[in-house]
């Protein structure tokens, strides 16, 4: 059982973690100027102080544009630049809740403000805690932000005037508090997504693992059937040519019976390593069709080339150095191709019979070759 503590950060888990602060803090790009117009158009601040009004609000909308601004363009800076993101979105971020702060120390100390000091300084309170659990994937900007907030605050200890003394210490009492929780919460948000991603990566092992064969490590009986339901429809799309081998080894029963089934196993890895060195383009698909069956399936590939292919696998074959105890165990293929372009209404079987009836020639015909079929 792996402990997700000690696994790495990735950069994926990265981009995810600063994906969800950028969703996360579009709702605080608006919160400042919702709570501001709340706060002052209930006590008609607008009228009584105008100049304050305008330098706020025009403030926290000018924060609040830049802020959308970089969260809408997070995928093109982001992958150009880590550091240009953090460097342009941090400092958005702790300059709308700086001037919160601003905002909540002239609140104290101001008398033009008095009659907002009791709603800034709740709303202070609730930005904090509303900012912090939503940035808490990254805790320089939750440490920076609380910080923001609350620092400005502390200032009205330079202020003679200013008596409540209560307010700084329950200030500070609060920053000792956000930077206990935050870090917890750090924490989880990382285990929690730690977690997240070890489950995909292992869903993805899993569903690699469900399409290999065990004994061999090639593509197994199932996922060749999806791969030529796949390209046959794909064939009938661009009229492509779309090719089959099958590979059969010869007297492999013979094999068997002589050496052991063990030996025969070792063949058919041997054989497995020979076909996917033979057979190294991307698209084509090597696969375990059953038992001592082996099957390619050759996108676009006409009969000509398949059989170029087939007869360079059918040679190798003939040089594979299967060693049992002292003996080499000597094993050749015979190999049927088959090409068609598939026309709508056809289905992958049809294809398979082709390849399956030049099989039977090269069989017919002595082994060890390649026959090829057109439709
Ligand atoms: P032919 O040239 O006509 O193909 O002769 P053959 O002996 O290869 O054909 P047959 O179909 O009679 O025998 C296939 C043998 O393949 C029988 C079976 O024991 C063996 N075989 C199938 N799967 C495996 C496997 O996973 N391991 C081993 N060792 N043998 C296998
Ligand atoms: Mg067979
Ligand atoms: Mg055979």
């Amino acid at each position: 059982m792996i402990d997700v503590k000690t696994l790495e950060i990735d950069e994926e888990m990265l981009l995810r973690a600063n994906s969800d602060i950028a969703t996360r803090s579009t709702t605080g790009a608006f919160i400042y100027l919702l709570i501001w117009f709340a706060i002052t158009i209930s006590h008609k601040f607008y009228s009584a102080e105008p100049t304050i009004f305008i330098f706020f609000t025009s403030a926290f909308v000018l924060l609040a544009m830049a802020r959308v601004a970089l969260i809408r363009n997070f995928e093109k800076i982001y992958h150009r630049n880590v550091l240009l993101w953090k460097t342009c979105f941090f400092p958005a971020v702790w300059g709308a809740a700086f001037l919160w702060g601003v905002l909540c120390y002239m609140a104290l100390v101001d008398p033009r403000l008095e009659a907002l000091t009791l709603s800034v300084v709740i709303s202070t309170a609730g930005l904090t805690a509303g900012g912090v659990t939503a940035l808490l994937p990254d805790r320089l900007l939750t440490i920076g932000l609380f910080t923001a907030f609350l620092l400005p605050a502390e200032f009205t200890l330079f202020h003679t005037e200013f008596r409540e003394f209560s307010v700084n210490i329950l200030f500070l009492v609060y920053w000792v508090g956000m930077y206990s929780i935050t870090r917890i919460q750090h924490e989880e948000y990382w285990v929690g997504l730690k977690h997240m991603f070890l489950i995909k990566k292992h869903a993805q092992e899993l569903e690699q693992l469900n399409t290999l064969d065990g004994l061999t490590g090639l593509k197994n009986r199932s996922f060749f059937d999806e791969t030529l339901r796949k390209e046959m429809k794909s064939g009938v799309r661009k009229q492509s040519q779309l090719s089959l081998m099958l590979i059969d080894i010869d007297y492999f029963k013979e094999v068997n019976d002589r050496y052991g089934h063990l030996a025969g196993d070792e063949c058919l890895r041997k054989l497995a390593v020979v076909l996917k060195e033979q057979v190294q383009r991307e698209t084509d698909t090597v696969a375990r069709y059953g038992g001592e069956e082996f099957a390619v399936i050759l996108p676009a590939d006409d009969r000509k080339q398949a059989i170029v292919v087939a007869k360079q696998i059918r040679k190798a074959v003939e040089e594979i150095d299967c060693r049992w105890g002292k003996d080499r165990v000597f094993f050749t293929v015979s190999i049927g191709v088959a090409s068609i372009i598939p026309q709508l209404g056809d289905i992958q079987e049809k294809l398979i019979a082709l390849a399956d009836q030049a099989l039977y020639q090269a069989k017919a015909g002595g082994r060890n070759q390649v026959r090829g079929l057109l439709d």
